[in-house]
């Protein structure tokens, strides 16, 4: 049987794959910060699914859900999902003009160091898993290839906040995998997905979106690590 975690599960991209690696067989721990909201999320997705309270910001949440989920038996797969945007003064993408040294740490805090906090605390965990994964959810703006052609779209997103942080998690990708070659340790990019993230402005499904996740999770002792792919393949850094 596999047990995987995935942080901010309660809603958007992370409660899809939750609903989707329960259909899969999987045992989900619905990481969420806020109590309720995860309690709701796992009731709703039924047999399988255990809620956990998990802030990705607070050293002592992280440590307490690690205990939990070792107490219970360990952990095979980590989902490093939670994530948040810059917003600017009027609630849009904070332009580059916006962007302060305070607001570039609230992002990192999350979408960086909060997955360094998660990956540090259940190591130990996965390190004693059969097969153990990690998945790093990221972004198409995470690459500087993309971000720098002027003839890709994703060069028309006007944030730095939230690309800077997704590329240093394609980082820290790359060198845990290194790190850890007993462990599948891949980035991945959902696509522009209709969640709360962007407004629900995104194109995609959450299905859609949830997809490459889902596969990355799903790896076994032979699949590739320290990569960065969406649903297509691998994606240029
Ligand atoms: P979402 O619906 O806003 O979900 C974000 C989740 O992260 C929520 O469960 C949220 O919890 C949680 N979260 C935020 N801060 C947290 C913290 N400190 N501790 C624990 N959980 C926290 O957005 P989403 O689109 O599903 O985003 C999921 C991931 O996909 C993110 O990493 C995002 O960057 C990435 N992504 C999304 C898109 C897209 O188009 N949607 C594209 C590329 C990558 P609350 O409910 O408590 O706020």
């Amino acid at each position: 049987m596999t047990t995987t975690l995935i942080t901010g599960a309660n809603k958007g991209l992370g409660y899809e794959t939750a609903r989707r690696l329960i259909a899969a067989g999987h045992t989900v721990y619905v990481g969420s910060r806020d109590e309720a909201r995860g309690r709701d999320a796992a009731e709703r997705l039924g047999d399988g699914a255990r809620a956990v309270q998990l802030d990705v910001t607070d050293d002592a949440s992280v440590a307490a859900a690690a205990r939990t989920i070792e107490a219970d038996g360990g952990l095979d797969v980590l989902v490093n999902n939670a994530g948040v945007e810059a917003r600017g003064p009027d609630n849009g993408v904070a332009a580059a003009a916006d962007v302060t040294a305070d607001l570039m740490r609230e992002v990192f805090e999350t979408n960086v160091f909060g997955t360094v906090r998660v990956t540090h605390a259940f190591l130990p965990l996965l390190r004693r898993s059969a097969s153990p994964v990690v998945v790093n959810v990221s972004s198409g703006l995470a690459s500087l290839t993309y971000v720098a052609d002027p003839a890709h779209p994703a060069s028309a997103y006007p944030g730095v906040a939230y690309p800077a942080s997704k590329t240093a998690l394609n980082m820290l990708t790359v060198q845990y995998a290194k790190a850890f070659p007993a462990m599948r340790i891949n980035a991945v990019e959902p696509g522009f997905t209709k969640t709360d993230l962007n407004g629900n402005t995104g194109t995609q499904t959450v299905e859609e979106g949830a997809e490459i996740i889902v596969r990355m999770a799903g790896l076994g002792p032979d699949g590739p690590s320290g990569g960065y792919f969406d649903v297509t393949g691998p994606l240029p850094w």
